[in-house]
């Protein structure tokens, strides 16, 4: 429904998920949206994020859901109250697009895709009067005083045409974080808003891989290959003691995957605290230290060691590889050593690898700076979205489901800031 401030213009910067929804939201409060990105097109990360199957959500209770968000949960809580798990479903649904939940509980559209997805939103918000100016990155603000209002609101864009200022009433920021740069979120805008005195926790890497230091043997024959089913204990910066099983995946500089993205916070943070971190390995989750050490001890008469293990546990190729790996040979003639090594192999995590390989971001711009609409409380009518906020969560949704929601939030406060001045303006 249109508002009283129907001439007012809003610029989002940024195409992603959360710049769409608060250009969605602007749009549909009758208000001359201009949404500018430095990509030729917009949602690149979103699409990518859709190749191995789009998961948006998750159909968990809000209680864990929210913990998903960790000490972010507090920030993160007042913005799914407004657009939870269950009203993007229910938008995603008024788009065309039916979801189903997973095995995992993981929500997913029905044809799992997320090109599909994109297309209708960008023609419902074209339809709905949103402009588009792609090849348009923000390079900060214009500093010459000029016709177009607060400081604050004249911004910067070089285009392929030169360099342009554009006047704007408020703006809404959604430039996500710095993983996987070419996708157009490359974290330029940090010392943008450092210039502007805007606190940034320093951006690093989350949901991402950890270097190990394999062999030249291990890392030829073994990269790519999952290791599963496998569980990892980590002892975190508080220590606490977290087991969690899943899969792993070795890569030529260390190990990846979801069992390790899960985890991944709470690896760079010990690793940031001690400079490496190891992790213990249960090779055999579904079996118990007793049962492991009864196997291994049991007579295995003239077969090897690594036959008998294969026989009595399953134990072959990429998980006897990492025993080989990790373990000295005289480890192998002891065979309660061994069983121990086989519930608990310990192995070093050394580095993680850097924020543009990651799936996400941790560290952006810090709440504190934030009102409870997400504008800067410093720079009034200047608002901020999506990953570029001081959070993180692990992948299943979380991710997409806070970017959504702090889009619709920023772009209901971008709106009703335009509506106070103008009604400050009529009664002037
Ligand atoms: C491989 C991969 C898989 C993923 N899988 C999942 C998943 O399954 N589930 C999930 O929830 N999340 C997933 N994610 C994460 C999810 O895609 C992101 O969290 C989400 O896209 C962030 O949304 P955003 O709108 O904040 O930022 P982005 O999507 O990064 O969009 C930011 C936009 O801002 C533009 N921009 C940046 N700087 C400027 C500038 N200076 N001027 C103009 N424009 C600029 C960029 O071009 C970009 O279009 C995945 C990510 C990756 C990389």
């Amino acid at each position: 429904m249109p508002s009283s401030s129907d001439s007012a213009r809003v610029a989002v910067i940024g195409g992603g998920p959360a710049g769409l929804m608060a250009a969605e939201t602007l749009i549909g409060r009758g208000l001359q949206v201009d949404l500018y990105d430095s990509m030729p097109s917009v949602g690149r990360k979103f699409l990518m994020a859709g190749k191995g199957g789009m998961n948006i959500t998750h159909s968990e209770p809000l209680d864990p859901f929210l913990s998903r968000y960790g000490a972010r949960r507090v920030r993160i809580a007042p913005l799914l109250d407004v657009f939870g798990p269950d009203a993007l479903r229910a938008w995603l649904q008024g788009l065309g697009i039916e979801t189903f939940v997973g095995s995992s509980g993981r929500v997913f559209p029905t044809d799992m895709k997320a090109a599909p997805m994109l297309r209708a939103w960008l023609h419902r918000l074209r339809e709905a009067g949103v402009r588009f100016h792609m090849r348009h990155k923000w390079t900060g603000w214009a500093t010459d005083p000029g016709d177009g209002g607060p400081a604050a609101h004249r911004l910067r864009f070089t285009t392929p045409d030169g360099d342009h200022t554009v006047p704007s009433d408020a703006v809404v920021f959604a430039l996500g974080g710095a993983s996987w740069p070419r996708l157009g979120s490359d974290a330029a805008w940090v010392p943008l808003m450092t210039a502007r005195d805007v606190p940034v926790t320093p951006l690093r890497p989350a949901n991402c891989g950890f270097d190990v230091d394999w062999s030249p043997y291990l890392r030829e024959r073994f990269a790519g290959q999952p290791v599963k089913p496998v569980a990892i204990s980590l002892t975190d910066v508080d220590n606490k003691v977290h087991n969690r099983q899943g899969e792993i995946l070795l890569t030529e500089t260390g190990v990846e995957g979801n069992l390790i993205y899960a985890l991944s916070a709470m690896i760079r943070e010990r690793i940031a605290a001690d400079g490496e971190v190891t992790i213990a390995l249960d090779l055999v989750p579904g079996l118990t230290q007793e049962r492991v050490v009864a196997e291994v001890t049991r007579p295995r008469g003239s077969r090897s060691m690594s036959s008998h293990l294969h026989g009595r546990l399953g134990i072959g190729g990429i998980k006897l590889a990492l025993l080989h790996e990790i373990l000295p040979q005289e480890a192998f003639a002891d065979a309660h050593r061994l069983a121990q090594a086989i519930k608990a192999l310990p192995l070093r995590l050394t580095r993680a690898r850097p924020v543009a390989e990651a799936i996400s971001t941790a560290g952006g711009i810090a709440f504190d700076a934030l009102d409870a609409h997400l504008m800067i409380e410093q720079l009034p009518g200047v608002f901020c979205a999506g990953e570029m906020l001081d959070w993180e969560a692990p992948t299943g949704g979380y991710l997409l489901t806070a970017c959504f929601a702090s889009g619709l939030v920023a772009g209901r406060g971008a709106a009703a800031f335009l509506d106070a001045r103008k009604r400050r303006g009529a009664s002037t």
